[in-house]
């Protein structure tokens, strides 16, 4: 039996002059007199392995001949050094196999470019593009990164529900599930759907947030996370928001929001300093072809402390920046979009953290400060993004808590699970979100987040 090595493996750190058998798919295919040179690849890096198939083998004319991009192959060869430039080492073929052809005259994935929106149309082949294999390749990095992250620090990775009764955020996003019959539904007398003869008794839907749950293991455990699937139903046909992503929620006892501040950057600067090295070859991808900046981006936020200052302050330099913005500034507004790309992009050129929002624009559950009018909130906002994580520091107060249910008419009776946290042995604690699909998109200069998961979901489209 032959070897069989990863194509990443053979080039950087090749056995010469060994035989070995290689699989993967044919990238590209040239042809001279009597030799076929091909490019075949397996998904491990970018880059191919350089096959030299030459016109003695014996299935030559049946097969090398004629193979097309996206072929799968099992090749053995005699790995040796190139003579040629371009490539350090190459494969003497010995045998070629063809695992399974794939039709030129259909297949979709031709050697021309192919831009991302025809790309998004065919999702289950994609990933075999180099920009969606890079992507992939930093995705899986940064994911695994995040649990090292947390447990280097002695988090306990919590898995949150994602069948919930409870809407987090409190802002209607969140879909229904039933196993009611729907062209038949039982209603109450006022027309409303009876959820009393629904599955769980009651109406439940996917989760926005693990956050709830979160704090009640944080205050078992200590500092907990959990990083799992999240769905929201909004309507927002944005580049930055998906019906379905990944979140990334710790949550810690015994901590303030300046604390929950210093890791969240912590973090983040220890994510893009670690990806920078690991996974410098797909980075060059990217910054190459979708971002000539990418690197001086990644770069300014590992570089430097953020900018940290309160909404009041952010609101101020809005008013006095003289710009024309689509949505007025005034205290007490939600920042949109443009605001956070004006302190990012071009006051501050950097990562900037926002704190102490108004409490009319946020959830019930995040602390109020001493001056009755902000919460102790945070978002991190980066440059050419906007909001990657959105933060606070909790409600430990029940008195508090119970004003602020009633403000945000959330009723205490669907949270008295909650509400005992505070009761039973309360402690101050905070926590954030980390919207992973903006890491991504951030990390890899995509310009849509529809490119950085491999199924996405938005309004109208689930392929
Ligand atoms: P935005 O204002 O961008 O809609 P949000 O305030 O609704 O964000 P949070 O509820 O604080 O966001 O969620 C925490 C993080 O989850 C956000 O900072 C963001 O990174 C991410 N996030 C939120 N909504 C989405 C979405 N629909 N798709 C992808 N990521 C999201
Ligand atoms: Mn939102």
């Amino acid at each position: 039996m032959f070897i069989h090595q990863r194509i990443t493996k053979i080039l950087h750190g090749p056995d010469l002059n060994t035989i070995i058998s290689v699989y993967g798919w044919v990238k590209t295919k040239r042809e001279s007199k009597n030799i076929s040179f091909l490019e075949i690849t397996d998904g491990s890096c970018l880059q191919g392995l350089q096959i030299i198939a030459e016109h003695s083998l014996k299935n030559y004319e049946q097969d090398v001949q004629k193979l097309t991009t996206g072929v799968s192959l099992r090749v053995t060869g005699l790995l040796q050094k190139s003579p040629a430039k371009g490539q350090d080492v190459e494969l003497i073929a010995q045998e070629v196999e063809v695992l399974g052809w794939a039709d030129p005259s259909e297949y979709p994935l031709q050697k021309k470019k192919q831009s991302f929106d025809f790309l998004r149309s065919i999702p289950h082949l994609r990933g075999r593009t180099n920009s969606f294999g890079c992507m992939m390749r930093i995705r899986n990095r940064l994911s695994t990164l995040i649990h090292l992250f947390f447990q280097e620090r002695g988090f306990i990775q919590l898995h949150t529900p994602i069948i919930t009764t409870s809407d987090c955020e409190g802002a209607g996003e969140m879909f229904t599930i039933t196993s009611l019959d729907l062209d038949n539904l039982p209603r109450h007398e006022d027309n409303r759907v009876n959820y009393s003869e629904d599955f769980f008794g009651r109406q439940a839907g996917l989760t926005v947030s693990g956050q709830l749950e979160a704090e009640t293991y944080a205050q078992a455990l200590g500092q907990v996370y959990t990083f799992g699937p999240t769905f929201r139903a909004e309507n927002s046909n944005t580049s930055r928001h998906l019906a379905e992503f990944w979140m990334m929620e710790p949550e810690m006892s015994f901590c303030d929001l300046q604390g929950d501040m210093d890791i969240a950057e912590e973090m983040l600067q220890f994510l893009l300093t670690d990806i920078m090295e690991t996974c410098s070859d797909d980075l060059a991808l990217f910054a190459r072809f979708i971002d000539k900046n990418l690197l001086t981006k990644l770069q300014s936020i590992i570089r430097a402390p953020f900018t940290r200052l309160t909404y009041t302050e952010a609101i101020a330099i809005l008013q006095k920046s003289g710009r024309d913005f689509e949505f007025p500034v005034s205290w007490g507004i939600d920042l949109q979009a443009e605001h956070e790309k004006y302190l990012t992009d071009e006051i501050y050129r950097g990562p900037v953290i926002l704190r102490d929002y108004p409490k009319g624009i946020k959830p019930f559950y995040m602390r109020v400060n001493d001056d009755g009018q902000t919460v102790a909130a945070m978002d991190i906002l980066f440059p050419g993004l906007g909001e990657i994580i959105g933060g606070s520091q909790r409600e430990e107060r029940l008195d508090p808590l119970l004003d602020r249910m009633a403000e945000c008419k959330v009723n205490p009776d669907d949270y008295q699970w909650y509400l005992d946290l505070r009761r039973f042995g309360t402690v101050p604690h905070a926590g954030f979100g980390l919207g992973f699909e903006r890491l991504v998109l951030f990390t890899t200069g995509l310009g849509n987040i529809r490119d950085v998961i491999p199924f996405p979901r938005t309004p109208g489209s689930a392929l």
